[in-house]
């Protein structure tokens, strides 16, 4: 990876701070007017500015100085992306500042006024950042027309791609009827009109999808929902005959379309209707522009969205239709390994021609849409590299003296998956195979963990690392995250990380989470075990105070190598669930397998899944 060189950017943003006196600073966060975690290339506003291509980070340029904040899984890679303009944050690492105490101390003398555009920062991000910023003395303003975007010369255009319906046959429910819950609960909570900016919710709602985001199938558009409207703004050519006859649907309740860019004038028209008791309902995700239309006195502002909540708990047919998408997941990832194993002893196979591979066979199975992600297909130090991509030319040749790491997911229109694996086709060190059995024994531990309701998931997340703690060792991001039913792959709230956050909501049956521990030494090797798992009531021999209790099941039926294991350090419960895993993977997959007459892929999954101990 060569680092981007950003001197003459820098020099044309000081100047427009410059210009916006008595502005100070300016902050670029990586968001868009959605507030999406993935973003469309005309919204890469902080990737353009630092060089720096993960999916968080948040950039701060100063006079004389200019700063990017990544979390533990792009300190490495925004060390190789930035040039010598950039000083990495590692946010989790010893004496590293908050944005609020470096910029306290880089601006002593002068005091001042920080500026970002309120856009594209959440409500709840500008509190956290407004509130941490006074604390120091230094004030958060917002500057309207982004800075970054007046110094973009070839600033890709905004994506308009035409919108697909979903059935019932995926979603297990119409958009007439999770309207209706959506009255319902504003209703209870006196709300006259209810706004969604999150594109995941709308497109869940409607039971629509799109491609304005790569890999995630939502699309550009606001709705507000009142007890007589829904308004869904969105560009008409996104609008095919098959969507409008979708939104109609026969009945009274149609959706009234509209342009995207009226949604703001038609929101200041809905606040004037607003009765003086009810109130205006939006999330405090959505961004802090939106949130200062609305006048506080008629602002409901919740934590999550009622869609946020009501999509993270999967209905049975979207449930089946993720465990289907995750079968036909695992034929494409047992052709794939048993190719890979081969090639690898005759040719030289790099790590970006084995994830173009890996999407040739996913793209074969029924329902294939995308993949999920990019595809982090690493060998050796890259996989110590959290989100590592391979890029042609400058990726490695996968060597069987290394250990190889995929992280891989795809978008079916049943499902989206996301399961990392981690083989080696050579000799592992002894070191090596214990990191890697301590990273399955937190996963293990995790998977068989049973809860009492009402438990969130970061009560959790010590399970999957208790095992690498007590050798010393730790990784530095969150152990799971929700799954969207062919969603964003990355979904909320809920989630299992050691962080909390007031968004988090407890696990609930229904719920799709991933269990992913991992370890990783830098310059050496990285190792992650990742299955999707859904969460389920479990059967205990007492039910304290009636709580009921839950634990969750994988619906990932991948093998998990063996060959790094060290089996003095399982126990023989341990080794039980990881056989009783196989023998799934092994009768769920082994007829598809033998139907399809996928030979090679039938001997990898008869080899991979025998039992050990
Ligand atoms: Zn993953
Ligand atoms: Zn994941």
């Amino acid at each position: 990876m060569t680092p981007k060189i950003t001197g003459n950017l820098l020099k044309s943003l000081r100047k427009l701070i410059t210009n916006n006196k008595p502005l100070h600073a300016y902050i670029v966060p990586s968001g868009d007017a959605h507030q999406n975690e993935y973003i469309a290339a005309c919204d890469c506003q902080r990737e353009f500015i630092t060089g720096f291509s993960g999916s968080a980070g948040t950039a701060v340029v100063t006079q004389k100085l200019a700063a990017l904040w990544v979390d533990g899984r792009y300190h490495t890679q925004a060390d190789n992306q930035t040039d010598d303009n950039w000083l990495v944050m590692k946010e989790g690492l010893k004496d590293v500042p908050s944005i609020p105490e470096w910029l306290s101390e880089c601006l002593k003398e002068e005091g001042g006024q920080i500026g970002v555009d309120p856009n594209i920062m959440s409500f709840a991000a500008w509190e956290r950042m407004s509130t941490g910023l006074m604390e120091k003395g230094l004030q958060l303003v917002p500057i309207s027309g982004n800075l970054v975007d007046q110094v973009w010369i070839d600033r890709p255009a905004r994506p308009n791609n035409p919108l697909m319906t979903l059935s019932t046959k995926y979603t297990g429910e119409t958009w007439q009827e999770k309207v209706a819950k959506v009255r319902q609960e504003m209703i209870k909570m006196k709300s006259f009109a209810c706004i969604f900016t999150a594109l995941d919710d709308i497109a869940w709602l409607l039971n629509l999808r799109g491609s304005d985001i790569q890999m995630n199938p939502v699309f550009f558009s606001y709705v507000i929902v009142s007890q007589s409207e829904i308004s869904l703004f969105v560009s008409e050519e996104k609008i095919t005959s098959d969507v409008s006859a979708h939104l109609r649907d026969g009945t009274d309740a149609a959706v009234l379309i509209q342009p995207y860019h009226q949604f703001s004038s038609h929101l200041e028209e809905v606040i004037e209707k607003c009765p003086q008791d009810s109130k205006i309902w939006l999330s405090k995700s959505s961004s802090y522009k939106i949130h200062c239309k609305v006048p506080e006195e008629k602002r409901l502002s919740t934590e999550n969205s009622h869609v946020r909540k009501m999509k993270a708990v999967k209905n049975c047919v979207e449930i089946e239709g993720m465990r289907d998408a995750h079968i036909k997941d695992a034929v494409s990832l047992c052709e794939f390994f048993s190719w890979l194993e081969m090639e690898i002893k005759h040719n030289n196979v790099t790590e970006s021609a084995a994830a173009t591979k890996l999407e040739e066979l996913k793209r074969q199975q029924e329902d294939y849409v995308s993949l999920s992600f990019d595809t982090i297909s690493s060998c050796g130090p890259n996989a110590a590299i959290n989100h590592y991509k391979p890029v042609e030319g400058e990726d490695r040749v996968i060597e069987s003296s290394d250990i190889y790491l995929l992280d891989s997911g795809a978008q079916y229109r049943n499902g989206t998956t996301d399961v990392t694996r981690t083989v080696h086709f050579g000799n592992p060190s002894s070191y090596q195979m214990e990191c890697y059995t301590r990273v399955l024994k937190g996963h293990i531990q995790l998977a068989r963990a049973i809860w009492p309701r009402g438990v969130k998931g970061n009560s959790l997340d010590s399970f999957a690392r208790m095992h690498l703690w007590s050798a010393g060792l730790d990784y530095k991001h969150g152990t799971g995250h929700g799954v969207g039913a062919f969603l964003n792959v990355h979904e909320g709230p809920c989630a299992i990380s050691y962080r909390s956050s007031a968004a988090e909501i407890a696990l609930e049956p229904g719920m799709i989470i991933t269990d992913e521990p991992g370890y990783y030494e830098d310059g050496s090797f990285g190792i992650r075990i990742e299955n999707c798992m859904l969460v389920t009531e479990a059967a205990t021999r007492y039910n304290f105070k009636n709580t009921g209790f839950l634990q969750m099941e994988p619906i990932t039926l991948v093998p998990i190598s063996t060959k790094l294991i060290e089996p003095s350090l399982l126990t023989a419960d341990e080794i039980a669930w990881l056989n009783g895993y196989h023998t799934k993977c092994r009768e769920t997959l082994e007829p598809l397998l033998k139907k399809t007459g996928k030979a090679e892929a039938l001997k990898w999954l008869l080899r991979e899944t025998v039992h050990i101990g």
